[in-house]
């Protein structure tokens, strides 16, 4: 089968035994985990692997990629991100829960929700520090209430982001007050918390040291399965694969060439003033992807003795004197993705064809084409499950 290169590799197998060793590690503190596939574009693939792990539900960013997945025939969903009041239709047909933080974004899905015939489940997000999304914590039970009391609305409970944008890592201490929380809201409303969801991938330390708090019952993560690393010092999860993804490019040129450019400095490509030290004379491939497939920075050579030099857009340059095998034009090198941006760029670029290891086909994204055409408007009168029957056709 031809594919037309740079391919990405992901190899299923892999994601399905870390999605297993990150369910089986949660479990044993009596946390459920939702695989979480915004990094892969919603792919498919990516979330049934993560499924047959052993995730209790997938969850994305975007309506977009929750659309494929639920015309596919994935359910229940979650919307990682916080819902735009703009799309909250889309948003309830498509998504069976969503993260929440705004009172009037709440009562408009409880609006949507209800003209559909369906109830949406809401997690109230409570920002514990990170300074990313959430509302205070004192203004969470009272807030909750109301969510609680909105026509449409199944109010689940209580959830918190950390380590995204602040860098705040997760403890006994704050993830101790998404807990209390959720018991003053237990107190005052008489109803049970299905859901304290304690975070992403940055709350897997606190797992492997057996300190979350009792009451936490749920974590959100992607990384930690899709690299096999934590994502407070990214350091390896303990029998986790961290070879899941690979970048396969070809060789375009292979030369012999001195190490220093030759003639006046300005900037490169990027507007950056380039500097090199002098090596002499050096082999150099230059590799037929570059910027448009992925954030270089986030690639390492398979072959130890290859070097990433630089790239520009579509150029990767590696310095392959000391390679084990030095590549030839024409033929392929291949580049393990170790960091997330890395990922989520070659995921997500048109450019990158997307491969699943021991599989014949493979495709390439078609980002400009839009959501299945559904107008939601059009299902009021048709029960409950008219619009997401229309997403699964
Ligand atoms: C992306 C995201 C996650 C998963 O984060 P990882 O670090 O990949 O585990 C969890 N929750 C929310 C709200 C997110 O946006």
């Amino acid at each position: 089968m031809y594919h037309p290169l740079p391919r990405i590799e992901i190899d299923l197998a892999k994601l399905t035994a870390n999605a297993r060793l990150v369910v089986d590690m949660c479990r044993a503190c009596g946390i459920s985990v939702l695989g979480v596939t915004k990094a892969c574009a919603g792919s498919l693939q990516v979330a049934q692997a993560m499924l047959t792990g052993g995730v209790e539900m997938v969850a994305d960013s975007r309506l977009e990629n929750l659309a494929r997945l639920r015309s596919s025939g994935i359910s229940p969903l979650l919307q990682l991100r916080l819902p735009m009041i703009s799309r909250v239709d889309e948003c309830v047909a498509i998504a069976d829960i969503s993260l929440n933080s705004e009172p009037t974004v709440i009562a408009a899905l409880g609006e949507a929700a209800h003209r559909l015939g369906r109830a949406h489940g809401v997690v109230l997000m409570v920002d514990l520090g990170d300074r990313r999304e959430g509302v205070a914590p004192d203004d969470a039970v009272e807030l909750a209430l109301q969510a609680a009391e909105t026509r449409g609305i199944e109010f689940l409970g209580f959830g918190t982001n950390l380590t995204c944008f602040g860098g705040i890592i997760p403890t006994r201490r704050n993830l101790g007050q998404l807990v209390e929380i959720a018991e003053r809201f237990r107190a005052r409303s008489g109803h049970p918390v299905q859901v304290v969801s304690g975070g992403n991938s940055s709350s897997l330390p606190l797992v492997m040291e057996g300190e979350v708090p009792a009451g936490v019952n749920q974590l959100r993560v992607g990384e930690g399965i899709l690299l096999g690393r934590e994502t407070i010092r990214r350091s390896v999860l303990p029998g986790a694969y961290q070879d899941v993804f690979s970048l396969v490019g070809e060789v375009i040129e292979c030369l012999e060439k001195p190490s220093l450019p030759c003639g006046e400095v300005g900037e490169d490509a990027f507007g950056c003033v380039p500097e090199f030290s002098d090596r002499g004379h050096r082999w150099r491939a230059i590799v037929a992807l570059g910027r448009q497939d992925v954030l270089v920075e986030g690639l390492e050579p398979a072959d130890p003795g290859m070097e990433i030099l630089g790239a520009s857009s579509d150029h990767l340059i590696i310095d392959v004197t000391e390679a084990e095998q030095r590549p030839h034009v024409g033929e392929e090198v291949r580049l393990r993705i170790v960091d997330y941006a890395a990922l989520l760029t070659a995921m997500t670029s048109p450019y990158v064809t997307k491969c699943y290891v021991g599989e014949e086909t493979g495709y390439r994204l078609d980002l400009w084409s839009r959501l299945p055409e559904v107008s939601v408007f059009e299902h009021r009168d048709r029960g409950p499950d008219a619009a997401s029957a229309d997403y699964r056709a």
